[in-house]
């Protein structure tokens, strides 16, 4: 039981008490203010970021019960764990508890013996639970892992989109609080909507993670990157995460044989099995876990120094949040995202494997090309995946695999002009390979086929290869120039950006590798410019001089 005497405690003094901490993190405080004043509240804080006590401590503050919502059976174990140890009464209730252990317990919570009871969403919608919840003093309702309930957040659970109607029928009303670390503003909204919150205190930490250095690797051999990311981090816990159950045990076999020991995490495995690799992970007996996606929902392992990905993820929600496991502790970590383009592939093939709506698809993935473009962006990693999610700052970590390159920023207004050209020329219905080929000149079959070795951009990049064309063009996707559609096919099309580039003659400045020094094709390219325009006039109906002049165009082409 909790001492009687708790009222007269303050939130500060049971953060030292309970839990041995000397001060609140950002937003903490702000949040359980406004949940003993009575306010609903939408907390946003990345994870790692400290939302449990967000909870815990209005509970232990508040007089009745507090009600958590909590999707895992793991994460509901761990949690409650912890609260019986620091002397907190609280108690879960879930498909693992046997029948005669629930009657009992329920007897129990209704004499008043715990201050917080966890269960699964499923759970709530149970009328018999429902019925033994009205006859409780329900003061707070927290909803942990809220993005939960909206179709549009990368974990949809069906249960959770009911919870609002539910929880509307307790009397009196208690508070409700959600917590998540990741939504965007149509998540939000729904999470805002779905739980019927009354005009609820909206909480959202940046979403920076100052302590994790984030970078993108793009290397041909990534078995050997890891082997020797590992040497580096002897003796550290990390996480390496993998897109499908047979990577994972591929690469434990293959760690395994040089010498280096880890253990395993995925769907396929026995609960049982599951669960002790986890456990010997989070107690520190493994230093290293590989896993799929599955592992790690509400994992709370403080010294966790590098997150690995050995793929691209799906979307840049599930990245920050399989990423943003290590460095709970405030210490300096890494977190290395492993790209290939084959792997670009690999997650078009799940899309178009996992659901045959044609919407949820194109929603699925414009997510992908997010982590596409994170991936081939030269812009601070940390601002990037900070924009994505609407923070606007444009700052720069120092830290992140592009802040640390030493590539200057330099013109590459010509190559931009060339490539831009080439997808007007190419009437924006064809992709990026493609399109790197007609640069580059290619003899391949497809090209003769559809004619494309006929237009005048055609081999105007012949001194580049294939891939440094690609890549380049990838960069221009990725800082807005260039927009891909959606779908398993996309092709390149040109956007307003482009478009200044070509109408006004404006100036592209990026941060690349240095690029050899241009063949004087600057009278090709003023020719090819005087034909794009009449294009874009054409399907922008507009007079070709509204567009430019040649004068502009001269000087575009360093040509006079
Ligand atoms: P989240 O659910 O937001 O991912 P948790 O609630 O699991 O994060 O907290 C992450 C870690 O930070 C935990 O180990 C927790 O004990 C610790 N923590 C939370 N608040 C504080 C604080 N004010 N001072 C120090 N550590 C804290
Ligand atoms: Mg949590
Ligand atoms: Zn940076």
């Amino acid at each position: 039981m909790v001492e009687k005497s708790l009222t007269e405690y303050t939130p500060l003094s049971i953060l030292k008490k309970y839990y041995g901490y000397t001060s609140f993190r950002r937003n903490q405080q702000e949040i359980i203010n406004a949940i003993l004043e009575g306010r609903d509240a939408l907390c946003i804080m990345p994870t790692g970021g400290g939302k449990s006590i967000c909870y815990q401590v209005p509970a232990m503050l508040l007089e009745g019960i507090t009600i958590v919502i909590s999707p895992l059976i793991s994460l509901m174990k761990d949690q409650v764990d912890t609260l019986n140890s620091i002397g907190v009464p609280a108690v879960y209730i879930n498909s693992t508890v046997s029948q005669s252990d629930q009657v009992m317990m329920m007897d129990e919570i209704s004499q008043g013996m715990y201050k917080m009871v966890y269960v699964s969403p499923e759970r709530m919608e149970s009328n018999q639970f429902l019925n033994f919840l009205q006859q409780l003093p329900i003061s707070l309702i927290a909803v942990d892992e809220a993005h939960c309930i909206s179709q549009w957040g990368h974990d949809f659970r069906p249960s959770y989109a009911k919870i609002g109607r539910l929880i509307q029928q307790l009397s009196p009303r208690p508070i409700i609080a959600a917590f998540t670390a990741t939504a965007t503003k149509t998540v939000a909204e729904d999470i805002k909507k779905g739980l019927l919150l009354h005009s609820p205190q909206d909480f959202v930490s940046g979403y920076e993670r100052e302590n994790l250095a984030f970078s993108v690797v793009k290397t041909g051999n990534k078995r050997k990157y890891i082997l020797d990311f590992i040497h580096n981090f002897k003796g550290e816990s990390g996480i390496i995460y993998t897109a499908t159950r047979k990577d994972v045990e591929e690469l434990h076999g293959f760690l395994e044989k040089n010498g280096i020991k880890t253990v395993t995490y995925h769907g396929g495995m026995s609960e049982a099995i599951r669960n002790d690799h986890q456990e010997r992970f989070i107690f520190d007996d493994e230093k290293i876990i590989i896993a799929t996606n599955a592992f790690g929902m509400g994992i709370d392992k403080s010294n966790v120094r590098y997150v690995l990905h050995y793929q691209l993820p799906k979307s840049m929600e599930g990245y920050y949040q399989e990423a943003g496991r290590a460095g709970r502790d405030g210490e300096n970590s890494e977190c290395v995202l492993l790209f290939s383009s084959k792997d670009v592939q690999t997650q078009k093939y799940l899309i178009e494997q996992s659901t045959s709506y044609d919407d949820r698809k194109e929603h699925e993935y414009s997510k992908l090309q997010a982590m596409v473009d994170y991936c081939h962006t030269t812009k601070c990693l940390q601002t990037f995946i900070v924009n994505y999610f609407g923070d606007e700052s444009s700052s720069e970590c120092g830290k992140c695999s592009n802040c640390k390159s030493d590539l200057a920023e330099i013109d590459v207004t010509t190559e931009a002009l060339k490539i831009f050209s080439c997808v007007v020329r190419m009437k924006e219905r064809f992709g990026v390979t493609l399109i790197a080929q007609v640069l580059r000149g290619s003899n391949n079959k497809r090209i003769k086929e559809l004619g494309l070795d006929q237009l005048t951009t055609y081999g105007i990049m012949k001194d580049k290869t294939e891939k440094e064309i690609s890549e380049m063009t990838q960069l221009f996707i990725a800082e807005g120039y260039l927009a891909l559609t959606t779908g398993q096919y996309p092709t390149v099309k040109l956007t307003e950006n482009a478009l200044s580039v070509l109408k006004h003659g404006e100036k592209v400045l990026q941060k690349i590798k240095p690029v050899k020094k241009e063949e004087p094709v600057h009278s090709e390219l003023f020719e090819i410019l005087r034909q794009v325009r009449r294009e874009l006039a054409e399907r922008e109906k507009l007079p070709p001089y509204i567009i430019f002049s040649d004068v502009t165009l001269k000087e575009m082409c360093k040509f006079y």
